[in-house]
């Protein structure tokens, strides 16, 4: 079984009504409802903040959480700023170990993604309805596996996000994202660090149904699969004794 944590701040579905209609069950629920529904998958959420509208001790991220994950799902948008410095730390050295991470949407600004990048991840970005077409790069990857009859999916409404896109190149692109509004964004990207793998992927503004859309739902659900570790690798630098007489 892959254990799954989808880790979400909890704010817009409790603060913003238009938000709660698009996602009455909240965005972690909505996720973990359809990667509940595969057998080798079971789903733990953890939040920011709780279901009084709390802020939680830690961000809601334990020791014990972190080591009995497999997979964790990023999503978060206005209280980034608001997870302490040392559990996006934990996180990192999570994913160094080995820990798979994937981090969704505005999840480009949070600390743990900074944190892995390195860099601003700044973009830019409008909401205007604009509809979305993320054209497929590679049929090949297990992340785009079940769209070999494709050339890209649509989403009718999405946040237009564009480039540039300030990440360290992607190991692997699987998709670009194209709006009518005319902007381009690298949707869809992979990087390894150290034991882990890392997914970013672009769609799940909070105020579209994006993450009912099967299309979304089989790309997170793929990525679960491709991110999750053989095994968790400890952290240490230490002296080694030669193996040889000389
Ligand atoms: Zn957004």
């Amino acid at each position: 079984m892959i254990k799954v944590t989808v880790w979400n701040e909890y704010r817009h579905e409790q603060e913003e009504e238009r938000i709660s209609k698009v996602y009455p069950k909240v965005i972690h629920s909505a996720i973990a409802e359809f990667l509940g529904t595969n057998e080798d998958i079971k789903v733990t959420t953890a939040t920011l903040y709780d279901e009084n509208n709390q802020l939680r001790e830690n961000a809601g991220i334990t020791d014990e959480l972190l080591a009995d994950t497999d997979v964790m799902i990023w999503w978060g948008h206005i209280a980034h700023g608001q997870v302490p410095d040392e559990i996006a730390i934990k996180v990192k050295e999570a994913v160094l170990a080995g820990m798979g991470i994937i981090f969704l949407h505005s999840a480009h600004h949070s600390k743990p993604f900074k944190l892995l990048m390195g860099t601003t991840c700044n973009l830019g970005w409008r909401e205007s309805d604009d509809k979305e077409r993320l054209w497929i790069l590679d049929h090949n990857h297990p992340i785009m596996a079940g769209f070999e009859d494709k050339r890209f999916i649509e989403l009718e409404g999405e946040e237009t996000y564009s480039e540039p896109f300030g990440i360290p190149d992607p190991d692997k692109l699987l998709m670009i994202g194209w709006y009518n509004g005319g902007e381009v964004f690298r949707s869809a990207c992979c990087w390894r660090r150290e034991n882990g793998k890392i997914f970013y992927f672009q769609p799940g503004h909070e105020s579209y149904p994006t993450f009912y859309n099967k299309d979304v739902q089989r790309i997170i659900t793929n990525a679960v699969r491709w991110v999750n570790p053989q095994c968790r690798i400890k952290l240490e630098c230490p002296w080694i004794a030669r193996l040889e007489e000389k």
